[in-house]
């Protein structure tokens, strides 16, 4: 199925969003036509459209968790280098998540919100609210707290309602570890039937996509013609907060990195440009991999087996822009629902969006079931992620930017510690 293009995405987008200003300022937002149409068709035609997203997201972010890991094992073939690329990963993503929750907590771009409108929006996108609970462990206890983290029965984790979805994440990554202790003729069923899931799920979330266009434009006629303007300056004020601490975690983290392994940040982009041009155009690192591979070899001076190495891996692992969008998007609808995060919960909003940074597939949206899933978790309505549609795409454009920069700077790092003289092989 075709994914539409970011223009017909925008095309629905403005269509939609400018039919409901026009609506609500001609007739009024509650007027008995503009309601009957929001009620009827707007809101179920948009809420089908994330219903597909939600319906595949469990069994996907687990599948994709699990896999992860397993592939992960190829870093265990390459020993010294291996353990430095996966570190490098994991200390640079929590640093770009720990950048957007910084910038949302500073911004609090949800938070500009008239009373009213606020109210309304709790109104009508929390009619099960009440069920979702914040799943904090029962006892307080450093120790209970890390024994409450691994599910009893990872199947109730799945099923609870919201999912457990840290124990959910943490049975998918001790499956993951079991798998790559097994040998490769019992491990291949289980990663062929694993893979065969997310490629399924993948699908469903293609057929979602290929709907984008009018979800989007149905869900943001029903916003614009309720809440007006105030709700699109709140999600201008939210876009100008990703796009911030993307732009710092780019210029100060990223040339950090580069000016300590002795290359000039200003010419290492420069080179790089085509790469983060394709990614910022496809917003799909899977998608920009050749290119990827092609400018690290021949205008980074990264060694062929360097690049096949980090850079496969990291089209799905090393996802700092994700990360960090996942994690402002999660504070910033809370914002708008009044939900206040204390400390221990943004932590493992944290721990989450790190796992989503190595589990979220290298396409188009891939974070968005995943966004979903912690908002249930910290107890936000998931049908929030509706607020979020309009301004996805561009946000996707930047965020896939950001990974496929880092996994290049990830690339030069490992080159400097290597040189590809022990890297001899290409990762599967
Ligand atoms: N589009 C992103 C990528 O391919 C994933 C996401 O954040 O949705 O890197």
């Amino acid at each position: 199925m075709a994914t539409p293009t970011p223009r017909t995405l925008l095309i629905g987008a403005l269509l939609g969003l400018g039919s409901g200003l026009l609506a609500r300022v001609a007739l009024g937002g509650d007027h008995a036509m503009v309601d009957g149409f929001v009620r009827h068709v707007a809101e179920p035609g948009g809420r089908l459209f994330l219903r597909l997203l939600l319906a595949v997201v469990v069994p996907l972010v687990f599948c994709s968790v699990t896999l992860g890991i397993v592939g992960l094992g190829a870093l265990r073939r390459v020993g010294k280098l291996g353990a430095v690329t996966f570190g490098l990963t994991l200390v640079v993503s929590a640093v770009s998540v720990g950048i957007g929750l910084a910038a949302a907590n500073i911004v609090r771009p949800g938070e500009g919100l008239p009373d009213q409108v606020r109210a309304d929006l709790i109104a009508r996108y929390s009619a099960d609210a009440g069920k979702v609970a914040v799943s904090a462990p029962r006892e307080a206890t450093p120790a209970a707290i890390l024994v409450d983290l691994l599910p009893r029965n990872p199947l109730g984790a799945a099923t609870s309602d919201p999912p457990d979805l840290l124990g959910l994440l943490l049975v998918a990554a001790l499956l993951g570890a079991a798998l790559l202790s097994l040998n490769e003729s019992t491990r291949r069923p289980v990663t062929d039937l694993l893979e065969g899931i997310v490629a399924a799920t993948t699908v469903v979330v293609g057929w979602a996509m290929a709907l984008a266009p009018v979800g989007v434009g149905l869900l943001l006629f029903a916003l614009a013609s309720r809440f007006g303007f105030d709700l699109l300056l709140v999600l201008a004020r939210f876009a100008a907060t990703v796009i911030g601490a993307l732009g710092i975690h780019f210029a100060v983290v990223y040339s950090a990195l580069l000016m300590a392994v002795g290359r000039s940040p200003v010419r290492f982009w420069i080179d790089a440009k085509e790469a983060l041009l394709v990614a910022f155009a496809t917003s799909s690192s899977n998608a920009t991999l050749p290119t990827a591979l092609r400018v690290a070899t021949e205008r980074l001076a990264i060694p062929a087996p360097v690049a096949s190495f980090v850079l496969t891996v990291g089209a799905t692992a090393n996802q700092n822009g994700t990360a960090l969008f996942e994690g402002v998007a999660v504070l910033f609808l809370a914002q708008v629902f009044g939900v206040n995060l204390t400390m221990d919960q943004q932590v493992s909003v944290m721990a989450m969006a790190l796992a989503a940074g190595v589990g979220t597939a290298g396409v188009p949206s891939a974070s968005l079931p995943f966004v979903a899933l912690v908002l249930g978790v910290v107890g936000v309505p998931a049908e929030a992620l509706a607020l979020l549609l309009g301004v996805d795409r561009i946000l996707d454009m930047c965020r896939t930017t950001i990974n496929v920069a880092g996994d290049l700077a990830i690339a030069a790092i490992v080159t400097r510690f290597d040189g590809g003289q022990t890297l001899n092989l290409t990762a599967d």
